[in-house]
């Protein structure tokens, strides 16, 4: 019986996963393209190189929270291999892995090395060939299986492939897929810091809050969480996971919005005020910027109160009304707005790619062109920092392989 050749385009997270998943077989060839020199890049920066494999939370339905778009579709997908059995997988293969207090799941190592070296170790063990700076051009169909172009004008054969080339946010980048038939997402950015246009808060680099509320005037989006204050403007958990749910509504907007911050996360402005005139008949005579309330930093504090225009010696009991009333405000609605994103660093993903609806989500097999699978980024699936991407990238890739190995099983 001749051998069966299952090749698996791109070597990041999803694909890697998929061929370690792809029991060694001497009738089967599996061999996974890629189109750059290095294998598994992303898992190796992820989580600041301590890659955050996966998260504890663990029932399908709460897992859906965590992707903003979350299709309720994925609910099987995630039934059969979720976030408990991407640690037994793992675990079973050595590597010791322990949850941090927010359920981010992290290799004992603090190393994303040993992330590596086990997917690595579980490809050789199966016999994978992973042939780095190989890019696949094309994909023309054959009347069985599927010949494949690379960018070193090599023609491939196989009988089955699996397509995990991650995400990309300009539209051209799946131009090549769109000729076999399915339609994308359009794609945009997920996962990104704000720019601000006003940089006079940006002088407050590196101070953070562990608990404001963000909106984003004249919508819906709205998001508490801890927030950081950068040289370019605002980031932290906060500002990410807003950046995800409005991954959409923000690139409509060209990236020019304004953000309003609640100082005091889930005070409104009469409890402000109210604590407020409790400290001034408490304290009246001392100096408003030299005593910061509601546990906020001091160099905070000062800048809003200097932004309501109170000066450096007024006192509880001699402020002008105008700037009190502008301190209240500016502590529970301050407006910043913003101009443009920064990715850089930032734990970036697409939101948008092959629609699920093209996918049979059991086993994500194309329903437009059957024998080719996905898995991964490529997919319309984004998550939420805290291990939700590579989640969805080992829960993909796991059901193809299962698929891809049945399916020629029955050929
Ligand atoms: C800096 C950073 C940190 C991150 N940290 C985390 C984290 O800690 N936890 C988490 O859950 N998520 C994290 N993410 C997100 C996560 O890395 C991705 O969601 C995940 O890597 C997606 O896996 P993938 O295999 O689908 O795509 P990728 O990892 O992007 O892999 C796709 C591969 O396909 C190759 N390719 C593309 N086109 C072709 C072609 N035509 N021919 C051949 N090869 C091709 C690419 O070169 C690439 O190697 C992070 C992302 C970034 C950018």
């Amino acid at each position: 019986m001749a051998k069966k050749h299952i090749i698996i385009i791109g070597a990041g997270a999803a694909g890697i996963f998929a061929a370690a998943n792809l029991a060694a077989d001497p009738q089967l060839q599996v061999t996974v393209l890629e189109k750059t020199s290095k294998i598994l890049s992303k898992v190796k920066v992820s989580g600041g190189g301590r890659c955050n494999v996966t998260n504890s939370c663990k029932e399908p339905r709460q897992l859906l929270k965590f992707y903003p778009r979350s299709h309720k579709k994925l609910i099987p997908a995630f039934a059969q291999f979720g976030t408990a059995d991407t640690v037994r997988w793992f675990e079973e293969r050595g590597v010791r892995l322990k949850t941090e207090d927010d359920g981010r799941i992290f290799p004992q190592s603090d190393d994303s090395q040993t992330i590596i070296d086990c997917l690595l170790a579980a490809c050789a063990k199966n016999g994978v060939s992973i042939l780095p700076r190989m890019g696949v051009e094309q994909i023309i169909k054959g009347e069985k299986g599927f010949i494949l172009t690379t960018t070193s004008g090599q023609y491939l054969a196989c009988d089955q492939l699996l397509i995990a080339t991650g995400g990309a946010n300009k539209p051209e980048a799946y131009s090549w897929l769109e000729n076999l038939g399915h339609s994308i997402v359009s794609p945009v950015p997920s996962l990104f810091t704000f720019n601000l246009k006003d940089k006079a808060i940006t002088e407050l680099a590196g101070i953070s809050v562990s608990e404001v509320s963000l909106k984003i005037a004249g919508t819906k989006l709205e998001q508490k969480g801890p927030i950081l204050i950068t040289h370019w403007g605002l980031s932290g958990p906060v500002v990410l996971r807003l950046s995800a749910w409005g991954a959409r509504v923000l690139h409509e907007k060209n990236y020019n919005y304004t953000i309003l911050v609640n100082w005091l996360s889930e005070l409104k402005e009469p409890e402000a005020r109210s604590a407020l005139e409790a400290y001034k008949n408490k304290h009246p005579k001392q100096k408003i910027i030299s005593n910061p309330l509601f546990s906020l930093p001091k160099r905070l504090w000062e800048f809003l109160c200097k932004k309501a225009g109170m000066a450096e010696n007024t006192l509880w009991n001699n402020y002008s009304a105008k700037s009190y009333n502008r301190l209240i405000n500016m502590l529970v609605a301050d407006e910043y707005p913003a101009s443009g994103k920064t990715t850089f660093k930032e734990e970036f993903v697409t939101c948008g790619g092959i629609p699920l609806s093209e996918v049979d989500l059991q086993t994500m097999e194309s329903r437009c062109c059957p024998g080719i699978y996905f898995a991964g980024e490529i997919l319309d699936i984004d998550g939420i920092t805290g291990g939700f991407n590579f989640q969805a990238a080992w829960t993909t890739g796991w059901l193809a392989a299962q698929a891809m190995a049945k399916a020629l099983e029955a050929d």
